[in-house]
């Protein structure tokens, strides 16, 4: 399948990962919602994408906790472009800290941002892939899908969790034509790796570099972040994928951190 005028939905595309995969896939022929949160950043990246490809890119206000805005957000691509034919389940936060610190709070809202928002993105575009007989759904998963490092038990519990999810998901839809798969990331250079930086480094007792060099990437083949445009690779190659023998999924782009 060419992504050639295919409708495609990717959340948290206002930064980061998202925005790579937005401007890949209208670099591609896609048509692209932006679906994000922050509704003003959204339609800078956008209006950025329609500066390259006029036409290809819209913005849309969606918390993909909100099964309301959720499914106001998919209503509104599919009124606009007739369908959906990718999804990509990316909007995502971090939150690090020991099990024992982790307020009960804060490991709701990573569970909500992480595991429903794939859940209520997936169940509101089946109908119109499953009414047309094809689709793609692309979860972002991570290395942290397949293995943990301390400080992140919620997050790691939930990236685990997404591998279920497309795996029951491919088996459902592979009868209506409907791919699943999960591309796990290792650590990209993103506001949100940013972020945990200088908290790591204060959990953890060691310095910032020390944390990029030992925590981030001591493991990988050559001390490398795998970069956006990578990521971006794989939910294309994932996407435009020509048939239904690539479902269940899960790919690691972390320049060798974790092999399997
Ligand atoms: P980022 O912070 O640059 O971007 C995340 C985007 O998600 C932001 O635009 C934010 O506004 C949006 N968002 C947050 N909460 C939302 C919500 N409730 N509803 C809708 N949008 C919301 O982060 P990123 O690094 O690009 O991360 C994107 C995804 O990639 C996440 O799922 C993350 O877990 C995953 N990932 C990141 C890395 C990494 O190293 N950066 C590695 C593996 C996986």
């Amino acid at each position: 399948m060419t992504l050639t005028d295919k409708v495609c939905i990717v959340t948290g595309a206002a930064s980061g990962i998202g925005s790579g995969i937005a401007r890949r896939f209208a670099r591609a022929g896609g048509k692209v919602a932006v679906a994000d949160l922050n509704l003003d950043a959204a339609q800078a990246a956008a209006s950025a994408i329609n500066a390259e490809h006029p036409g290809k890119a819209m913005a849309v206000a969606m918390d993909v906790s909100s099964e309301e805005q959720v499914d106001a957000g998919v209503a509104q691509v599919v009124a606009a472009w007739g369908t959906v034919d990718v999804l990509v389940s990316n909007a995502g936060i971090q939150i690090v800290n020991p099990v024992q610190d982790f307020a009960f709070a804060d490991w709701k809202k990573m569970l909500a941002i992480h595991l429903d928002g794939a859940f209520l993105t997936t169940k509101a575009v089946l109908p119109h892939m499953y009414a047309q007989g094809s689709g793609t759904v692309l979860l972002m998963g991570s290395v942290h899908s397949k293995t943990a490092s301390p400080l992140k038990s919620a997050y790691v519990t939930a990236k685990h969790g997404l591998l279920g999810l497309a795996r029951t998901l491919a088996r459902e839809g592979g009868p209506h034509g409907v791919r699943a798969n999960v591309i796990c990331p290792g650590f990209v250079r993103t506001a949100l790796v940013d972020k945990q930086i200088p908290e790591q480094a204060k959990e953890l007792g060691i310095s910032e570099e020390e944390v990029v060099k030992k925590v981030m990437l001591g493991q990988t083949v050559d001390g490398e972040f795998t970069s956006i445009e990578d990521v971006a690779e794989v939910a294309h190659f994932f996407a435009a994928f020509p048939t239904n023998a690539l479902t269940g999924q899960s790919l690691i782009a972390s320049h060798g951190w974790f092999m399997e």
